[in-house]
């Protein structure tokens, strides 16, 4: 059994600045650091370090080079990570002095992937193989559609959310995994309690942030776990490392409430690192009591 993660490969550019830049305004920034990202980066990874051995498919530019050894050094494969004459897909983040922060996101070669690309890569796994994706990328119809005729089991963290993934039919999902916010949209339920039930029949796991996590079954049985108490000092890629730990566990049939529990503990353990990638860690730290 093969983990794939079909999924984004950004570079995330950070801008300090005293205010946000206005319109019509040219404004110089103080410092400048550039960081790897993505959810399907940071998701890889969490795998990674959590034990899997996890294959790595998507697209960069050109200057995305820091990105492949990164996932490298984690022990991810990268060989169906390929190159193209697009620019890397890429953040450009304002932060003022405040901490506020400002978004300006570029798909890029992210957005480049097409049939072509996923049938070459599916075209390496096989009935049973556990596919990962969140919504970064282009053509995940497509890619859901041809993994259900392969027999893949298909783990969807449906990150960020857009009406798009609503043509995605939930018979072909094995596991999804939500954040409140993406469980909303997608339910129209406010409520953890009414999120569930409407999600009835589905596989689900329903994260919560400092509330924790609750995990449910096709048939509906549940289980909850709370969020380990830390000091949060950055929660970017608190899902994606929970995710990353939850999906090595479950894909090797661990059962559920430790599933929840050993991602919990990854996750914890990154919010109270500053970054995203290079906040989560290794299963040493997770795994021991
Ligand atoms: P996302 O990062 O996708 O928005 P959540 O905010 O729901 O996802 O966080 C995912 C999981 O990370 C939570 O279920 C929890 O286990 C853990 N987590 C998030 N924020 C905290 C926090 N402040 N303290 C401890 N654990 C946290």
């Amino acid at each position: 059994m093969k983990i794939l993660n079909f999924g984004s490969l950004n570079l995330d550019y950070v801008y300090q600045v005293e205010h946000m830049v206005q319109p019509g305004e040219t404004l110089l920034s103080a410092d400048r650091k550039v960081f790897c990202g993505g959810k399907g980066l940071n998701q890889s990874i969490a795998l990674a370090r959590a034990g899997a051995e996890v294959y790595h498919a998507g697209l960069i530019g050109p200057e995305g080079g820091m990105l492949v050894d990164i996932l490298k050094e984690a022990k991810v494969n990268v060989d169906l990570v390929d190159q193209i004459e697009e620019a890397t897909g890429h953040a450009m983040i304002q932060v003022d002095i405040e901490g506020q922060n400002c978004i300006l996101l570029y798909g890029g070669a992210n957005r480049k992937i097409d049939q072509v690309m996923v049938d070459r890569v599916l075209a390496q796994f096989e009935a049973g193989d556990i596919l990962v994706l969140q919504n970064e990328i282009s053509e995940l119809e497509y890619i859901i559609d041809k993994a259900y005729e392969k027999k893949m089991k298909i783990v969807l963290n449906p990150s960020p959310w857009s009406e798009s993934l609503t043509k995605i039919d939930p018979a072909k999902i094995t596991l999804y995994i939500c954040n409140e916010i993406e469980a909303q949209a997608m339910t129209g339920q406010q409520e953890p309690e009414e999120i569930l039930q409407a999600m009835r029949g589905s596989q689900l796991v329903l994260t919560l942030g400092k509330d924790g996590a609750w995990y449910q079954s096709d048939k509906g049985s549940r289980c909850y776990q709370a969020a380990f108490k830390v000091n949060a000092v950055d929660t970017t890629g608190a899902g994606d490392t929970f995710t990353g730990y939850f999906v090595e566990n479950w894909s090797k049939g661990v059962d559920p409430q430790l599933c929840l529990k050993y991602a919990a503990k990854a996750a914890a353990i990154s919010v109270s690192r500053p970054g995203a990638a290079v906040s989560i860690p290794g299963k040493a730290e997770v795994y021991e009591d």
